[in-house]
């Protein structure tokens, strides 16, 4: 029976946003950030208030730039461009899913590389994917190799297991894991037999969507396990990891709430405070 450590997202996010508060007020800086949402989605809403709290309690301001659900692409292409082009705005995030008839993937191409925060941009994820330095990196997997590196994971050697491969985690996750010096399996919904998989790992991050996927059994003895999942069941938030089914087995599991979810807005912060210093030449 190992002991298992359950680490307080909540804790180590207020720790880094306190200290890029300390510093945002000791360069006297006014950091912003531009957050395009487009159309109604109750999530959405939720996830861009959240954001903007977060951002003015720590001196990043924070405008929600509103599109009706039936915008052209033309519009949208056109307001980031605008804000690509305003130097009081440093860091431009674009909130997804769009409504469905926007096309993505060229929406988030325009968004400037040195602007990007949210890491989704192409060149962005080209440098992170290519191992090359200074990428903005998205928010979520940045967040999870904070708490591997707060549960004292060593990388180097490791065998590290990803289940999920969405561009917004499981694969950036991936490259982050292997830049940091693990062996990296990327498993999705089309792998067979994931628990074979998943038993070898040494580190176990789990973003997938499917509530308590993992059981105990489909884990290493003391492992470390980061659960991504927010899934909602019966009105009762749950990740993708069978919580207590893992207790007693993994050396250190994330809670769902208060594990990356408050992380990810952390890193988000972090990101926007480097891209504003970056632009200041500070
Ligand atoms: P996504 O739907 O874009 O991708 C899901 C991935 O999981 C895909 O690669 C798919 O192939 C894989 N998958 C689906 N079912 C699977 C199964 N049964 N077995 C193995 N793989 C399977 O999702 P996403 O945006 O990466 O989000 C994943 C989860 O993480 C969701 O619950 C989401 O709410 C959560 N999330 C949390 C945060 C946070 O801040 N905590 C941020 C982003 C996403």
């Amino acid at each position: 029976m190992t002991e298992t450590r359950v680490l307080d997202g909540r804790r180590l996010a207020e720790k880094v946003e306190q200290k890029l508060a300390g510093e945002i007020a000791a360069a006297g800086a006014k950091p912003f950030l531009a957050v395009v949402l487009a159309g109604k989605n109750e999530a959405s809403e939720i996830y861009v208030r959240n954001k903007q709290n977060r951002c003015r309690r720590i001196g990043i301001g924070c405008e929600i730039f509103r599109l009706s659900e039936e915008v052209r692409e033309a519009e949208i292409l056109e307001l980031i461009d605008e804000l690509n082009a305003n130097p009081e705005v440093n860091g431009i995030i674009v909130q997804l899913p769009l409504p469905a008839h926007l096309n993505t993937a060229a929406v988030l191409e325009r968004v400037c590389p040195g602007k990007d925060v949210d890491g989704f941009q192409p060149l962005n994820a080209g440098r992170l994917a290519s191992g090359f330095p200074g990428a903005f990196v998205p928010a979520t997997p940045l967040g999870i190799m904070r708490l591997l590196e707060e549960a004292g994971a060593k990388f180097c050697g490791l065998h590290a297991v990803v289940i999920g491969a969405s561009p917004i985690v499981g694969r950036p996750l991936a490259a982050l894991l292997l830049n940091a010096g693990c062996s990296v399996s990327v498993v999705h919904d089309k792998t067979i037999e994931i628990e074979k998989i998943t038993a070898e790992a040494d580190i176990l991050a789990v973003a997938c969507g499917c509530p308590e996927l993992v059981k105990g059994n489909w884990i290493k003895e003391g492992a470390i396990v980061i659960d991504v999942g927010i899934n909602r069941e019966n009105g009762r938030l749950c990740g993708d990891v069978d919580f207590s089914g893992l207790m007693g087995k993994a050396a250190v599991l994330t809670p769902v709430p208060g594990g990356v979810g408050p992380m990810t807005i952390a890193m988000l912060l972090e990101n926007t405070w480097r891209a504003y210093k970056q632009q200041h030449n500070i």
